[in-house]
């Protein structure tokens, strides 16, 4: 919120004029974030949800483009022109057999409901405002392709909630990413001619043993978790091949690029160890640790408290797994705030799902949709915020 050196709030008429925009479309917000929930779609698989979303940015004036970054059910949606703009992320992607378990259909109409009063109450020359249909959070991460893409080159800020079991003002989400690694060993008869079987499947699991060993000197926060996906064929056969998945979790992308390092040279240690040849390969695409833009995070918490939700920081050494929004956050100063829907329990249950079409979510939605329209105006307004948020930007880097 901008203050004037009396403590008085510059843009407040604004802000009222959003909160009331966003009172008036709250019944259709709430209709779309029902329609969405209705029909869960995993990710990559968003049809309904982004033809429903561009449809409604298309009729009140947007400029649409479908398909961004490569991905058929991506979108961004512009209004305005050049800079300062502000990006909206709009995540509407389900979870496989649990439906809407994240809440993803919450977010996508707060962003959709900012937006749209946004260009209501603003003038174009307030700047641009530009509404990002980011797919695939759960797994694919479309804004690491968006972000790849440049969709935020020419941007200020980017601004999403999150629902949650927590009323925090940022997220703690570690960097994460997949490893595949494989042992090529030789087949053999285990009775027959076992001096001429290399175990390709002992291999892998001696390198379980010595991920086992590191996990105890890791930074907090720095996990792998590794399954076996393919162990031989036949118990009368050595197996000359083994294969598993690896999971690497950290704090911070730097300590995750560690972590992978440690992941390599335990296997290359192992291969070599075993007459084995090990390969270490990229599975999934890296999300980034997420950095939180602290002015704000804080001018979103200001104006949550307004509609009496107050947010705190996170509990200490708490991580809530990980997210695109974390490559984004490595570009653009960005927010991700928590608001709870439920007091207890986790996201990603059947509980979780209900929670997000209850009426505690469509309070929760409308104060959210507020809160993101007025943070959003205070960036496109306020040359000191937007200043002050790109110098702790480039303070924290890569
Ligand atoms: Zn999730
Ligand atoms: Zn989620």
């Amino acid at each position: 919120m901008t203050r004037t050196p009396s403590g008085g709030d510059v843009n407040a008429d604004i802000h009222e004029r959003l909160r009331s925009e966003v009172a008036k479309g709250a019944d259709l917000l709430w209709e779309t974030a029902l329609e969405l929930h209705a029909h869960p779609e995993p990710a990559f698989s968003e049809h309904r949800a982004a033809a429903l979303l561009t449809d409604a940015l298309e009729r009140a004036g947007f400029e649409v483009e479908r398909g961004t970054a490569g991905i058929p059910t991506a979108f961004t949606a512009q209004s305005g022109h050049s800079r300062p703009a502000v990006a909206l992320l709009l995540e509407y992607d389900a979870l496989p057999g649990l439906g809407h378990a994240c809440g993803h259909n919450l977010i996508a109409a707060a962003g959709l409901g900012a937006a749209l009063a946004l260009d209501t109450v603003l003038d174009a020359s307030a700047g641009r405002v530009m509404a990002v249909g980011t797919p695939a959070e759960e797994g694919g991460g479309g804004k690491v392709l968006e972000v790849e893409a440049g969709v935020f080159d020419d941007v200020d800020a980017a601004l999403m909630f999150h629902p949650g079991v927590y009323d925090w003002a940022r997220a703690p989400l570690t960097a994460q990413v997949q490893y595949r690694v494989a042992f090529h060993g030789r087949a053999a008869h285990p009775t027959g001619n076992p001096t001429e079987g290399v175990d390709a499947l002992l291999a892998l699991v001696e390198l379980f043993n010595v991920l086992t060993a590191l996990g105890r000197r890791l930074p907090a926060a720095s996990h792998i978790q590794g399954i076996v996906t393919d162990g031989g064929k036949a118990t009368n056969i050595v197996p000359e091949y083994a294969e598993g998945l690896f999971g690497l979790r950290a704090a911070t992308t730097e300590e995750l690029e560690d972590l992978t390092g440690r992941l390599r040279a335990a296997a290359e240690g192992v291969a070599h160890a075993t007459g084995t040849r090990a390969e270490v390969e990229r599975a999934t695409l890296r999300y980034e640790h997420f950095r939180d833009s602290g002015p704000l995070s804080e001018t979103f918490a200001e104006h949550l408290s307004g509609a009496g939700i107050g947010l705190t920081p996170p509990a200490p050494g708490v991580y809530l797994g990980s997210s695109d929004i974390g490559n984004v956050s490595a570009r653009v100063p960005a927010i991700h705030p928590f608001v709870a829907i439920m007091d207890d329990g986790s996201d990603h249950t059947p509980d979780f799902a209900a929670a997000a079409a209850s009426p505690r979510a469509r309070d929760v939605l409308v104060a959210v949709t507020g809160a993101l329209a007025c943070t959003a105006a205070d960036l496109l307004l306020d040359a000191d915020l937007r200043e002050e948020a790109w110098r702790l930007h480039r303070q924290t880097g890569r």
